[in-house]
């Protein structure tokens, strides 16, 4: 992050720099308003300190393994089927 940040005004005059804002809530007259304004990476709006901060990691899913022919005692139809759903999305 630069130092302090940098200005809305700046986010234009300064091309390729990181657009995070640095207050929380409500945003603050447009004149007080700071952004980090370190370098972004390519292709990205953010720094890759804010990149990190800002994004998820993909979730993880576990699955029981059961053995061949044996029921899980707790399946949930409901369950099973959103997992099934999420692993087509993963393929
Ligand atoms: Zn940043």
């Amino acid at each position: 992050m630069a130092e302090n940040g940098i200005g809305f005004f700046d986010l234009d005059r300064l091309f390729l720099r990181c657009r995070r804002p640095l207050w929380d809530g409500r945003a603050p007259p447009v004149d007080d308003q700071r952004y980090c304004g370190a370098p972004t990476t390519p292709g990205s709006s953010w720094c890759p300190a804010c990149a990190a901060r800002l994004t998820l990691p993909p979730p993880v899913v576990v699955r029981r393994k059961v053995a061949p022919g044996a029921e899980a005692r707790d399946k949930n139809p409901l369950v099973e089927r959103t997992l099934d759903l999420v692993e087509g999305l993963a393929a």
